[in-house]
């Protein structure tokens, strides 16, 4: 997870396992949401221009809710973040106690 302040009060974090580098942050949100050369991920850049609009733009535009958005500690978008699979899914972890049919 990566995390960026910036504006007061505002968390964005950018969760790389959920970024499958499609760039649709970087379409609507250019030079603001960037992929790294590196990893191919979404980063945050220029976050001292960056306007709330396009910080919520990027954050929409994600299919994968890879971006997060945070206001004084409360989650505002996604309002409901869908678990990945793998990530406390009983199924997953294998400790689902339902028989299979
Ligand atoms: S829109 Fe989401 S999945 Fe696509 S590059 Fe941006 S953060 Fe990654």
């Amino acid at each position: 997870m990566t995390e960026y302040y910036p504006k007061p009060g505002l968390k964005i974090t950018i969760d790389p396992r959920r970024c499958i580098a499609n760039a649709k942050c970087t379409t609507v949100a250019p030079g603001i949401y960037v992929l790294d050369d590196e990893t191919g991920v979404a980063v945050l850049e220029n976050e001292e221009r960056a306007t709330i609009e396009q910080l919520f733009a990027g954050a929409r535009a994600c299919p994968t809710q890879a971006i997060i958005i945070e206001q004084y500690g409360k989650r505002v978008f996604p309002l409901i973040l869908t678990p990945m699979w793998g990530d406390g899914n009983p199924v997953a972890k294998g400790d689902n106690n339902e028989s299979p049919e």
